[in-house]
This record gives structure tokens, C-alpha cells and sequence, in this order.
């Protein structure tokens, strides 16, 4: 499994599928995996680094959303306690998202060396800046993100100041807005925060590659931005979306114009065509 970084605290493994990440936090007493994820193999190689690192130490695997991509792995870790949102625990949509696990296996023939189940929940994540102290080394802070999804969360980890968004400021999918816009501009306010405040070295996105640099965070937030203010223009015809802008800077056109299609539907749902906000519809 490629490594996309590592420090003594920090590693974050990247899935050759999706270009998705899984990061591994460590400290003297903790250690705590962040969406283990995809395929059999990737997912024992960071069970193999967890167990190289963690000998004697208290093991969590903490699950930034619900999407299928982000929890199918957590069973490979049944040692450790979960961490995630109240929201993703009490989820109204467990069956659709492990029908999803398992239709994604079928048609690749993956077979997985641990059930499929939705994640048993021991620590939830409850309301904004909720701080969680694992040991002296680490500590947790946490906000509720919803927007790409319904359960999403962002954790800051104060001591490796690394922060993991989930399914937000990747380098390589614009925004996909899965459950709310309006909820999408406030995860993105309070990242924007976090990353203004509290001096972020590493920002680990769910998808593509970690931003070091302020430049580089500052970037993905504006493009975020950009995006959803072309969507608005758009959806309120004010100025029709510029496709060609958009594919040059992703590069998974063929995959993603059915979630930019998807994205103008749910624009459109909560905005009307002058550009005010409707009640939000789930
Ligand atoms: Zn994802």
C-alpha cells in the first residue's frame, strides 16, 4: 500500500482505488486508524503497521463519514473502540450503504476476510470543538461537518496538528454535495477556521493527495469556493456553469459529470432560480 507521508506520529496510506486515504495517529499509549479502507490487502498492510506500532497501546478506528468507500474496513480492526458522529451511529440509511459494501465486492470479486457490518459506535462525536483526550500525546477535537453527507465529521489532531476533513478540500473532486449545499458552506466556514486558527501542518483529505502548505489549504478552500459560487450563478441563472473550467482542473472528468449533474439537482432543490434559499429537503 503506498505511503503518502509519514512522521512519528502521523502516516497516511493512500488506496490505489479512488485515490483514497487511510491515516494512522500515534502516540506512546494510543493509536488511532482513520478510515481503513479499500481492498483486502491495502487494509491488512495498515493492520500489519498498526500491530508493528501499537503493541500495549489502546487501539480506535475513527470513521470521518458513512460513506461505503470510508467503512468497509473498519472490521479488520475488531480490537479497537470506534469513534464517529452520534449521527452515523443512529444512520437511517445502514442497509442501502452495506448493500452498497457488498455490490462493489461482487462486481470485483473481492472477498473480505472480516464481515461487513455497520460500525458499533463507542465514542460519539456530538457537537462542535467536543474534545477528546485519548492520553497526553493525543488529543482530539472534533466538529461536525455534514454537507457531503449527512454524519460527516473533521478531527484535529492538537498535538501532530494534522487535521482530517473526509470528503472535503480534495486535489482531486470538486465538491460533492450529497445531502446539503447551505451544510456544505458551513463545513468549508469551519475549516476554514480550524486551518486559520490552530496553525495546521498537515490537512489529510478523504480522496487524492495531503496539503502542507497554507497556500496549498488556502487553494483547495478557494477552489472549493469557486465551485460552489459558479453552482449558485448557475443554478440561479445568473451565468450557466463553464464545464471546460471545471474538467481542467479535475481529472476524473469521465467519472465525476454524473456528480456534477447530481450537484446542480441538489442546487436546485434548495435554491430557487433568484437565488434564495428554500427549506432544506432531505
Ligand atoms: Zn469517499
Amino acid at each position: 500500500m503506498r505511503v503518502l507521508f509519514r512522521t512519528d506520529g502521523v502516516s497516511v496510506f493512500q488506496s490505489a482505488i479512488f485515490l483514497t486515504t487511510s491515516t494512522v495517529l500515534h502516540s506512546a499509549a494510543s493509536v488511532v486508524v482513520i478510515d481503513p479502507t479499500w481492498l483486502p490487502d491495502e487494509v491488512m498492510a495498515i493492520r500489519r503497521y498498526v500491530e508493528g506500532i501499537g503493541q500495549g497501546k489502546e487501539w480506535y478506528v475513527l470513521l470521518t463519514h458513512s460513506d461505503y468507500d470510508h467503512i468497509l474496513g473498519w472490521q479488520a480492526f475488531p480490537e479497537a473502540r470506534v469513534i464517529a458522529s452520534a449521527s452515523l451511529a443512529h444512520s437511517p440509511h445502514k442497509k442501502r450503504i452495506l448493500k452498497q459494501v457488498k455490490q462493489w465486492d461482487a462486481d470485483n470479486y473481492v472477498q473480505r476476510p472480516w464481515p461487513v457490518e455497520w460500525p458499533r459506535v463507542d465514542v460519539m462525536v456530538e457537537f462542535d470543538a467536543q474534545h477528546m483526550v485519548l492520553d497526553e500525546e493525543m488529543s482530539l477535537r472534533f466538529w461536525l461537518t455534514p454537507g457531503h453527507n449527512p454524519d460527516g465529521i473533521m478531527v484535529f489532531a492538537e498535538r501532530q496538528q494534522t487535521l482530517i476533513v473526509g470528503d472535503y478540500l480534495s486535489d482531486v473532486e470538486f465538491p460533492f454535495i450529497d445531502y446539503s449545499y447551505l451544510l456544505y458552506e458551513d463545513a468549508l466556514k469551519k475549516m476554514e477556521l480550524a486551518i486559520d486558527t490552530f496553525g495546521v501542518n498537515v490537512l489529510v483529505p478523504g480522496h487524492g493527495h495531503v496539503a502542507f502548505w497554507p497556500q496549498d489549504m488556502c487553494n483547495r478552500l478557494r477552489e472549493s469556493w469557486e465551485y460552489l459560487d459558479a453552482l449558485w450563478a448557475h443554478v440561479a441563472g445568473r451565468k450557466s456553469f463553464d464545464e471546460a473550467w471545471l474538467w481542467s482542473r479535475y481529472p476524473f472528468a469521465a467519472n465525476q459529470v454524473a456528480q456534477h449533474l447530481a450537484n446542480i439537482r441538489r442546487a436546485e432543490a434548495e435554491i430557487d432560480w433568484q437565488g434564495r434559499w428554500l427549506a432544506i429537503s432531505e
